[in-house]
């Protein structure tokens, strides 16, 4: 019979999978996790595993139990042919698959300079690095240093915070979340930081680390020097896709993938989540990935879907991407995709943002619901009250 392999047993892995067996495939599902665990939630690493309102337990995610899959875990995908449909794991043994989906994520970019040996340096990916920043936080008694002011960063100073520990907040750019949510929010965001005790530092480079028995210095480029008895670097992310040198696909930044969900260049292989970039006709068909929650899901099923349809007769992947954050108790919810503005507007009170002259985005705080059921229509229905025109596409019709 045949056999679908899923590369990367995360969320967008284990939401494809699902979707196989609802869509009726009744073949061997193997799927390749380079992790030790099931799957996970990943947006609790940085909140509630953090400050320990949940357990590493509590993260993991709840799946169908009619998967029946094949878990081979700590089994990372080394080598992929994409010509022979076959797929290599440690131990030298080659898989061949009919179908094939890449959920790989990304991984935490490493800092040039930063000591990376040190046990008192983190980054934030995975269920045992959050595990890890907390007992070293736990155990120790000092600064905890947060390197980086996006969404990670943000969080685990909001996080450490409410743990009751002494954090720096230290940013490359002026504002906290540059660009992602707008100066108006991030100036929000920001004050509630500093209203919160976090030591912040914007606008700074780091000049040099000094590695000592009792903790980290940190030296700026300011001046400032922070001692930290542990530091996180959370300085974005890069696609997982070294296993994928040599296969000849286009991985120049995550897996380039057709409108479809299809891989480039490759047959029966499709990719999705946080590692697949493709043109989102919705908007203009500009290609890019999507870090998000969200995405994974809907990704995760749209390319189980178009896998099983063949490229002939796949639908495109047209979402509204959308995504939040929680600091603080506030929340931000956004939709579209804010980084493609370069203006904003008020739109019912929600930051909208735009590029020439239309829609693309739309950040609010607080606003609950909102954003998350209403924008979609909003960017689908292409009429927005502020007369500001919605940046879309009628979907193209299917092949
Ligand atoms: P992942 O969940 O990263 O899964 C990929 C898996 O593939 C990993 O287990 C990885 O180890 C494995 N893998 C990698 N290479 C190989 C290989 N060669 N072979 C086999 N397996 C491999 N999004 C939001 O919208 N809101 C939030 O609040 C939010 N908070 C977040 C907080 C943190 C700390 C992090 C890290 C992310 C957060 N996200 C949030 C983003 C969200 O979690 C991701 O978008 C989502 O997990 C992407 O799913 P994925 O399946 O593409 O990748």
């Amino acid at each position: 019979s045949e056999r679908i392999v899923v590369v990367g047993g995360g969320l967008g892995g284990v939401r494809s999978a699902e979707r196989l067996r609802e869509m009726g495939f009744d073949g061997q599902i193997t799927i390749l996790s380079a992790e030790r665990h099931l799957p996970y939630h990943r947006p609790c690493l940085s909140k509630q595993i953090i400050t320990g309102e949940w357990t590493p337990d509590d993260s993991l995610l709840s799946f169908s139990g009619d998967l029946d899959a094949e878990w081979r875990l700590n089994s990372p995908a080394l080598h992929l042919d994409p010509k022979k449909q076959s797929v290599w794991v440690p131990g030298g043994e080659e898989i061949k698959y009919d179908g094939m989906i890449i959920a790989t994520g990304v991984d935490a970019r490493a800092m040039g300079g930063a000591p990376r040996h040190d046990p008192r340096v983190h980054v934030l990916r995975t269920l045992d690095d959050a595990v890890a920043i907390r007992r070293n936080i736990r155990q120790s008694q000092g600064l905890v240093a947060v390197i980086g002011g996006g969404f990670i960063g943000c969080e685990l100073a909001c996080s450490v915070r409410h743990m009751g520990r002494d954090v720096a907040l230290i940013v490359r750019s002026p504002a906290l979340l540059g660009g992602v949510v707008g100066d108006d929010i991030g100036k929000k965001i920001t004050e509630a930081h500093v209203e919160h005790g976090v030591r912040l530092a914007t606008g700074v480079g780091i000049k040099h680390w000094v590695r000592q028995p009792g903790g980290i210095g940190i030296h700026l480029s300011d001046g400032q020097v922070f001692f930290a008895s542990c530091v996180v670097l959370a300085v974005g992310a890069s696609p997982a896709v070294d296993w994928l040198r040599g296969s000849g696909l286009d991985i120049s930044d995550g897996v380039l993938c057709d409108s479809t969900n299809h891989v480039v260049g490759a047959e029966n292989l499709v990719a999705c989540g946080d590692v697949a970039r493709w043109p989102n006709m919705r908007f203009n068909g500009v290609v890019r990935r999507v870090e998000h929650w969200l995405n994974a899901v809907e990704g995760g099923r749209a390319a189980a879907e178009n896998l099983l349809v063949g490229r002939n007769h796949a639908k495109t992947y047209t979402p509204v991407p959308r995504f939040w954050t929680e600091q603080y108790g506030m929340r931000v919810q956004g939709a579209g995709l804010p980084v493609l503005g370069t203006d904003t507007t008020d739109v019912n009170g929600l930051t909208g943002f735009i590029a020439n002259g239309k829609l693309v985005g739309i950040v609010g705080l607080e606003s609950p619901g909102k954003i998350i059921t209403e924008t979609p229509e909003l960017f689908r229905q292409n009429t927005v009250e502020t007369n500001v025109p919605v940046w879309t596409q009628p979907e193209p019709a299917a092949a």
